[in-house]
């Protein structure tokens, strides 16, 4: 049934893609997996899915010992400094920095395990009270400021769209996001590449596509509706 659901995502996102002439290996599929057992993700993992995002420090390490080591784990959720340290040679991103101090303190960690960490700056878009990330205007100053550290690359944006039951809602949202993403790039800062756009979830991927993601997250999508109840 997982299989299904991951059939017609991959279907939906080729045609997302050959709508706006775009390349389908310029768009990653990550399969959120918050929430759901290794035995569901051993069954995308299996269909050829290789990249998954979590939210949560603990979930990710507990998954991430049980599962195959050529898993990509993205980290999409708020993340606190003191848990850098558990998952700073586990993940192949951190989509979810927002602030200098969360940079800083990954630079730090980079840097013990000789390694460089790829970031994404999440910005807030709509400017929700519910949600993390910065402010568009604060982003330009965030990205000249984590420039300066050398164990941490940023490579783009991040951003969480509001829910809506329309997904051309959000298309405005996923157009700054990309205006804002040329802008910085314009600026020329060192260390500083704005080539990717992690925007579209389950509600709204094929119109951030269409707008220039480059890494959609889709969840329910591919592993049907989440339960908290039980956690
Ligand atoms: C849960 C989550 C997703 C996936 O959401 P769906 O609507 O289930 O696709 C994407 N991004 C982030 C940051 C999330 O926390």
């Amino acid at each position: 049934m997982l299989k299904e659901n991951l059939t017609n995502v991959e279907k939906a996102v080729r045609e997302a893609c050959e709508k706006s002439a775009r390349k389908r290996s310029e768009v990653t599929l990550i399969a959120v997996s918050k929430t759901k057992p290794t035995t569901l993700i051993q069954e995308i993992y299996d269909a050829g899915v290789r990249d998954f995002g979590e939210n949560k420090v603990q979930e990710l390490c507990e998954k991430y010992d049980r599962l195959p080591s050529d898993i990509r784990w993205h980290m999409i959720g708020h993340l606190q400094r003191n848990k850098v340290k558990y998952i700073i040679d586990k993940v192949c991103m951190i989509h979810s920095v927002d602030s200098y101090r969360l940079a800083e303190e990954i630079n730090i960690q980079a840097k013990k395990h000789k390694l460089i960490m790829p970031i994404l700056l999440e910005i807030n878009i709509a400017d929700e009270q519910t949600k993390f990330g910065i402010t568009k205007e604060d982003a330009i100053l965030l990205a000249e400021e984590v420039s300066q550290l050398d164990s941490v690359r940023v490579e783009g944006l991040m951003a969480v769209a509001p829910y809506t039951e329309n997904p051309e809602d959000n298309r405005k949202y996923f157009k700054q996001i990309k205006k804002l993403a040329v802008d910085i790039q314009r600026k020329n800062i060192d260390n500083i590449n704005m080539h990717a756009l992690s925007i579209g979830m389950t509600g709204d991927y094929t119109v951030a596509i269409e707008e220039g993601s480059t890494m959609v997250r889709v969840g329910t999508g591919i592993f049907g509706e989440r339960d908290y109840g039980t956690k």
